[in-house]
């Protein structure tokens, strides 16, 4: 299983909880949660919901397991997946 792209859809709370889980894609910030740079093939540190840049190939196998932990995890539901 690959999951091609994540984003954050509005609400999140920085709970912190998907940084706690999965620190190599999730950065939570004052107001909400990123998408790390250095993981999405358009470089850019955001929520990735207007971007919706998919991920580096290798992070799409690697780190699927970790991505949906953490989208678990999430208290609100806003962390969002496109699977291949
Ligand atoms: S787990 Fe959800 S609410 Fe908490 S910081 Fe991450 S995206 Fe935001």
């Amino acid at each position: 299983m690959a999951i091609t792209k994540v984003w954050i859809e509005e609400g999140c709370i920085v709970c912190n909880a998907c940084e706690a889980e999965t620190p190599d894609v999730f950065h939570v910030t004052d107001t909400s949660c990123n998408i790390m740079a250095g993981v999405r093939k358009d470089g850019v540190d955001s929520e990735n919901r207007e971007e919706m840049s998919e991920l580096n190939d290798d992070v799409q196998t690697e780190l699927a397991d970790s991505i949906i932990a953490a989208a678990a995890a999430c208290p609100v539901e806003v962390i969002k997946f496109e699977e291949a």
